[in-house]
This record gives structure tokens, sequence and C-alpha cells, in this order.
């Protein structure tokens, strides 16, 4: 089993640290940021698994970010951790996207433990629920949802997007995608794989944010705009 990505946004450098080392030791690969901006930088570059986000950050709070993380897309499981208590804060947590919710102060015990709850998602497959901008892909049931207008993909046009929506703002080469789907690269499939990108250009275009870029020479890539 390949190591589990995490990315900690906590801007108490002590905090931030007991964490990262308690993770680190526990197995994860931890990737850390000190304040919004940073965190959904390294969100983009280190496609997390699990974000744990503190809700008070400078710069960009933990809500927003989320907020910015979840339209920029992937299938990241998100940790919110807060030393305000109010019920109020746990609705606006599960609103942002958030999957657990965690009040300071508490026991590094605890914070693994929902490590290993919401890893364990990842591992059952239950991640099949991709955000594309203001979309909702399920691979698993093969329905692509925006507002209340749910389309049913073919398994093919399902497969295509899920590579594609698996590697959000990066590059993914033509070649990886037909070997993948198609079974092989030639240019009969190729043309096939054009017409099905078209496909999908069109099922996402209620969202003018969603772009597929054509890289010539290489691939597409799957990519929200702010
Ligand atoms: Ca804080």
């Amino acid at each position: 089993m390949s190591q589990k990505r995490v990315l900690i946004v906590e801007d108490e450098a002590t905090l931030r640290r007991i964490i990262a080392d308690a993770l680190t030791l526990a197995g994860y690969s931890v990737v850390v940021a000190e304040d919004g901006e940073v965190g959904l930088q390294r969100y983009m570059d280190f496609n997390p698994h699990l974000v744990i986000a503190d809700i008070m950050l400078p710069r960009l709070d933990g809500y927003e970010m989320v907020r910015k993380m979840r339209k920029i897309g992937g299938t990241s499981q998100y940790l919110f951790l807060s030393a305000r208590s109010q019920v109020d804060d746990v609705v606006e947590g599960f609103r942002a996207g958030g999957n657990d919710y965690l009040r300071k102060p508490f026991d590094i015990k605890e914070l693994i433990v929902r490590t290993e709850a919401l890893l364990s998602r990842v591992d059952a497959g239950m991640n099949d629920i991709f955000h594309i901008g203001n979309y909702t892909f399920n691979s698993g049931t093969q329905q692509l949802t925006i507002a209340d207008f749910s389309r049913h993909l073919s398994t093919r046009e399902s497969e295509l997007l899920r590579a594609l929506a698996s590697n959000m703002n990066r590059r993914i080469s033509s070649n990886k995608l037909l070997v993948d789907i198609w079974g092989d690269d030639s240019y009969y499939n190729l043309r096939s794989m054009n017409v099905y990108i078209s496909k999908l250009r069109t099922y996402l275009s209620d969202d003018p944010t969603i772009e597929i870029v054509s890289i010539r020479g290489i691939g597409y890539a799957l990519r929200v705009i702010e």
C-alpha cells in the first residue's frame, strides 16, 4: 500500500510540529503549511489524501481555504481543527466540505484515530466522489451532477473523466489515456478519444470556470480557473 499524503495547515508552530511528528511516526507522508494561502498552494502541489485544517488561519481562513480546495477539485478528505466551540462552527465546517471536526485542545491519539478513520474511506474506494468546479462526479454510479441536474455517463466517458479528475490541474498524456482506457494508442483510438473529450467539454459547460485544455503533443489537463 502506498503512503497516504496528509497536508497540515496550522499557524501555531508548536502544534503544527506535534501533529506532523505524530503523523510521520504513524507512517504518513506529511507536508505542512502555516497559513491558508500557502496551504492552498501545497494542496495543488501535493495532492493530499487528507487535509487537516485549522479554522483560524492568517491570510485565508480554514473554511475559505477548504472551499477553494473543493473548487479546485480532487478527492481529499478534510478534518477541521478549532479552538472555538460553538455548534455553528461545526455546521459551517461541514457546509464548507469538512468530513470531520476536532475541537482544541485534543489528544494527539484522538487525531490519529480520526485520521485513520478518514483515510480508511480512501482505501474502501469511498472517495469515488470528485468535485469539479460546481459539478459533482460519482465515478461509481457514473453520475455527473450540477445543481439538481444529473447526467448518466457511459462507461468510457466515466473512465475518461475519472482519469482527468484524478489528475486535476495536471497534464495527463494522450498515450497513457489511450492505453489505460482504449487498450492501445492507435490513430483510430486517438480520433475516438478526441470525440469523447468534446463530449465531456459539453457536459461540463454549465460551469464556465472548468476547462479541458489540449496540450499539443502531450495530452490534456482538466482545470478549474478562479
Ligand atoms: Ca490558528
